[in-house]
C-alpha cells in the first residue's frame, strides 16, 4: 500500500497508520480499545460528536487536504489510514499484555470497528478508480487487521457499522466464534428520518436486510437503536424493536438524540429541504430536552417489555442526566440518581465462551 499522504484532496490517505488504541468510553459497556481505520466518515451523520471531541483538533493537519472547517465539513472528508503492519501488530501485543486488572470490565476485553468512522464504507473521491481503490484499500485493511486479531491475540471484537458492505467478511466474522459481535446503528425504519439525519449513510431498510443476513449467518448480532430522534413516536419505536427483535441480538443498546445547536438548525434545513417534519422544539432548551429524553427512555422500556426483550435493552442514559439541575428537578432525586447508576454499571452482554 501507498504509504504518502494525499494532499488538497479530502477523500485519500491519512500521513499515520492504523493501530489499536486504548478508548475511555464512559458508561458505554462497547470495548477496552478502539481501531479507527479513518480520520473523518462518509456518512455524516448529523448528530456525530466525532468532528466535535476529536477531529476538530486535527484541524491543522486536515487543512493541507483541504479541509477549512472540520465541523462543518464533517462527511466531506475521508482518509484512510495507511497499513503497516509492524505497528499494527506492536499496537495489537500491547492490548493483548494489558492485565486484566488495569481494564474496565465493562470493554469485554474487545476492540471496537470502529468509534471514530465506520469500518465499511465508500470512499467517495471525485475520480471514481480512486474512489473504488480506496474502498477496496479499506476492505483489504480491516480483513488484515481482523485476521490478526483472530490469530495472535485472544482479544474478542465488536464491530458496529451502518454499511451492508460488511457482507463481505461475514465468512471472516464468523471464524471468530464467540470472540466476535456484529452490530448495526438501526434507530428508525423510516428512510425519510435517516434522510435528514443520516443523510449519506445506508436506509434502514439496507441496514435491517444486513442484520437479518448476520443472523442467518450464525452471527452473534447487537443492534445499536441510536440515537433515536424526536419524530421516533412510540408507533415507530414499537416496529423498530419488532424488527429488532426478529434478528435475536444479544444486546440492544438505546439512547435519544442530544445534539449541538449548530447541528439542529442544519437538521432544521434539511428537513425543510426534504419535505419532513421535524420536532426540533424538543432541542430549545435543557428543560424541553430532558422531558423528551425521560420520555424516549420511559416508552423504549415499557414497549420492550410488552415484546418480551426487556432483559437485552441496555439503556444509555446521557451522562447529563446525571447533573445537579436535572437530578434536583426530579421529584424523587435518590431514587432517579440510584436509577441512572443502575443503567450506567451495566456490564453489555458477550457470548458466554469468550466472556472476559
Ligand atoms: S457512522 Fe458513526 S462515525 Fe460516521 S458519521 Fe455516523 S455517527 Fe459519526
Amino acid at each position: 500500500m501507498k504509504l504518502i499522504a494525499d494532499t488538497m484532496e479530502p477523500v485519500g490517505l491519512w500521513s499515520h497508520p492504523a493501530v489499536i488504541v486504548a478508548n475511555h468510553f464512559v458508561h458505554k459497556s462497547l470495548s477496552n480499545w478502539s481501531l479507527n481505520i479513518a480520520v473523518g466518515c462518509g456518512h455524516g451523520c448529523r448528530f456525530c460528536y466525532v468532528p466535535s471531541s476529536s477531529t476538530n483538533k486535527l484541524a491543522a493537519q486536515l487543512a493541507a487536504y483541504g479541509v477549512q472547517d472540520p465541523d462543518a465539513e464533517w462527511g466531506d472528508y475521508v482518509l484512510l489510514r495507511p497499513w503497516d503492519e509492524s505497528k499494527f501488530r506492536a499496537s495489537l501485543a500491547l492490548a493483548e499484555r494489558t492485565p486484566r486488572s488495569q481494564l474496565n470490565a465493562d470493554g469485554n476485553r474487545a476492540v471496537m470497528l470502529c468509534t471514530t468512522t465506520d469500518p465499511y464504507q465508500v470512499f467517495r473521491h471525485r475520480n471514481t478508480t480512486r474512489s473504488k481503490e480506496l474502498t477496496q484499500q479499506a476492505l483489504t485493511l480491516v480483513r488484515r487487521a481482523l485476521e490478526m486479531i483472530r490469530d495472535e491475540s485472544t482479544l474478542n471484537v465488536r464491530i458496529m457499522t451502518r454499511s451492508p458492505l460488511a457482507r463481505q467478511h461475514f465468512d471472516l466474522f464468523k471464524s471468530f466464534g464467540p470472540r466476535l459481535l456484529f452490530g448495526m446503528s438501526l434507530p428508525t425504519l423510516r428512510n425519510d428520518l435517516a434522510k435528514v439525519y443520516e443523510p449519506r449513510a445506508p436506509s434502514p431498510s439496507q441496514r435491517l436486510a444486513t442484520l437479518e443476513a448476520a443472523h442467518a449467518a450464525g452471527l452473534n448480532v447487537y443492534v445499536a437503536m441510536a440515537p433515536t430522534y424526536p419524530e421516533c413516536d412510540s408507533m415507530d419505536l414499537r416496529s423498530t424493536l419488532q424488527a429488532i427483535k426478529q434478528v435475536d441480538p444479544l444486546t440492544i443498546f438505546h439512547e435519544p438524540i442530544n445534539i449541538r445547536a449548530d447541528n439542529v438548525q442544519r437538521i432544521a434545513a434539511q428537513g425543510q429541504a426534504l419535505g419532513v417534519m421535524l420536532r426540533t422544539e424538543v432541542f430549545a432548551t435543557r428543560e424541553s430536552w430532558l422531558a423528551y429524553t425521560l420520555e424516549a427512555l420511559r416508552a423504549m422500556t415499557e414497549i420492550s417489555r410488552d415484546l418480551r426483550i426487556n432483559n437485552r435493552l441496555h439503556l444509555w442514559p446521557d451522562k447529563i442526566l446525571g447533573s445537579k439541575w436535572a437530578v434536583d428537578s426530579m421529584p424523587q432525586p435518590e431514587k432517579y440518581r440510584a436509577w441512572l447508576e443502575r443503567r450506567w454499571e451495566r456490564i453489555s452482554e458477550w457470548p458466554r465462551s469468550a466472556a472476559a
